[in-house]
């Protein structure tokens, strides 16, 4: 099923859409005056994306050196070529400790390696402790937003998923008393845990250290109490040096929710006192990506969600729309890298606005992107007759000025006169949510002309 065939069923729902729209809105605009407070914002932005192009072009280097840092510290690293290798690292560890509940804070590549469900398959609890992944956990969905997991949901049908699991109180829907009663079912999940699983914003190669950053603490805590910690990253979470640390951390939270900082920053430097941290890393087409360097700067992507945020498909169609681990404009290019035949409508699902390019905290040129990845995927031909044979028609018109200007003039005459049935039937995918303009009797070349003409005759008359 391709994205726009999904977003019809977002959208069937006018109330739920607008809502969506209005709720991602708020957080770009608090984005923004974030930014906006920031003098030297542009300067971080460019310095992010240096970073990262650096780190990039010095890859092997740094994950060696990440690597000898994270075992002289204590820790023990492992790699994994892809997500099979990922989930069975973990599942060993877990069955050389004799683990039977695992709690996990939020990490975007277990949900891409679909971890839960391979543990959960081999007998292993596991229970997201983030607040939003918890809802859709209970709720057997995935995340619909790589920062707000839950958004799609309103507060009525938490209420109704929380009475069915935690008993709460029928038909309560009360934001406090819905979050108090999962931080009590979560702590006793925490208090039982035997291991903690968590993701990883950073990755320092000169230090051997990880950086966890949550709003809620849940990573600490899943990492306090239990004696495994089994941390797990894309090889992309690397950053050179500590320093750099402060760059990312200052544009992360501003960029995601518009907080100056992320409310726990927890800094992990080999294992605690007694326990054992174990670090996947994790490749799953990554190196792929690397290799194509008009689409490795992909790769920089520091997972805040801004793009999702401001990009007016995304907040009008729903991150489920995108079938898809990362939704939005960056997963609608990392994406068709992994699989192309399944993600090929992706790239499509864009206006092509810039505005996610422009919010980027490490300036990918995420619409730039999205339009070389839809040359790409034709030339792969994985678009269907019927659209590449539209963007032939359309681009051969819009090249010459007499067609573009004969369609226009047709279109202008015959349009308003056809009957309703004619303009908006099931062809007409556009027109399911949308009534067409009134069309002027000019275009604006023609009113152009002809005031170029009445404009000349007047100064002549003078
Ligand atoms: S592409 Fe940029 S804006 Fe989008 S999630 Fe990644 S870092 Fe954030």
């Amino acid at each position: 099923m391709d994205h726009s065939t999904r977003a019809a069923q977002f959208i069937r729902n006018e109330a739920r859409v607008h809502w969506h729209d209005q709720a991602l809105w708020y957080v770009r605009v608090k984005r923004d005056k974030m930014a906006q407070s920031v003098p030297e914002w542009e300067n971080l932005r460019e310095i992010a994306a240096q970073i990262k192009a650096h780190t990039m072009s010095r890859l092997p280097d740094y994950l060696e050196m990440f690597e000898e840092n994270a075992t002289r510290l204590g820790a023990k690293v492992h790699w994994a070529v892809d997500a099979r290798e990922h989930n069975e690292t973990v599942y060993q560890i877990l069955k050389n400790h004799g683990v039977q509940r695992v709690v996990k804070s939020k990490s975007m590549l277990t949900e891409e390696c679909h971890l839960n469900p391979f543990l959960e398959a081999r007998g292993i609890e596991v229970v997201d402790t983030d607040l939003g992944e918890r809802i859709v956990q209970l709720a057997q969905e995935p995340p619909s937003h790589i920062v707000l997991p839950a958004i799609h949901k309103k507060k009525e049908e938490i209420g109704e998923l929380f009475h069915r699991y935690l008993h709460t109180e029928k038909g309560a829907s009360d934001p406090t008393y819905l979050t108090e009663s999962a931080r009590g079912h979560l702590r006793e999940k925490f208090l039982k845990a035997d291991a903690g699983i968590t993701g990883v914003n950073f990755a320092i190669a000169e230090t051997g250290g990880l950086v966890i950053c949550t709003n809620e603490g849940n990573a600490d805590m899943g990492t306090s109490l239990p004696p495994l910690h089994i941390a797990c990253m894309g090889f992309e979470k690397l950053i050179p040096r500590a320093r750099d640390l402060g760059v990312f951390l200052r544009l992360l939270a501003r960029s995601a929710t518009g907080q100056p900082i992320t409310t726990y920053s927890a800094h992990f430097h080999g294992p605690r006192p007694g326990g054992e941290l174990h670090i996947v890393i994790v490749d799953n087409g990554r190196s792929q990506i690397l290799q194509k360097p008009e689409f490795r700067r992909t790769l920089s992507c520091i997972r805040c969600g801004a793009c999702m945020n401001t990009c007016p498909v995304y907040r009008r169609s729903g991150g489920h729309s995108y079938d898809s681990v990362v939704p939005g404009p960056i997963g609608s290019i990392l994406s068709p890298a992994q699989d192309p035949q399944r993600y090929y409508s992706l790239p499509f699902a864009s206006s092509l606005c810039g505005s996610c390019t422009d919010v980027c905290p490490v300036k990918i040129d995420l619409h730039h992107q999205l339009l070389a990845w839809r040359k790409e995927l034709v030339l792969q031909g994985l678009i269907p007759f019927s659209k590449r044979l539209t963007m032939k028609v359309v681009g051969w018109v819009f090249q010459n000025t007499w067609a573009y200007e004969g369609t226009g003039r047709l279109v202008r005459w015959i349009v308003p006169k056809l009957p309703r049935s004619v303009l908006y039937n099931r062809w007409n995918v556009w027109g399911k949510q949308r009534e067409l303009p009134p069309f002027p009797k000019e275009s604006f070349r023609e009113m152009y002309r002809k005031r170029k003409v009445q404009g000349s005759e007047a100064r002549n008359r003078k």
